[in-house]
């Protein structure tokens, strides 16, 4: 989407700072940044979606790693 900035939302110098990663809020959809916890306009939380996958994935991969390594030594 190519609309131009939402007077409400993020500034351009904040975006500069944090980067353009932004998503819509789940409750009013306003643009937050990614990292938000909190929608600025609405005070929704926030669920993380993605990424709550995170630390697990890599200590199961971890895990199989090792597992690999004890066989075959
Ligand atoms: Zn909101």
């Amino acid at each position: 989407m190519a609309e131009g900035l939402d007077p409400e939302g993020p500034s351009a110098a904040d975006l500069d700072r944090y980067g353009d990663e932004l998503v819509s809020c789940i409750h009013c959809g306003a643009k937050i940044y990614d990292q938000a916890e909190l929608c600025p306009r609405c005070g929704a939380i926030q669920e993380e979606v993605e990424g709550s996958l995170g630390w697990w994935v890599y200590f199961l991969v971890g895990l199989m790693v090792v597992l690999m390594l004890m066989f075959v030594f």
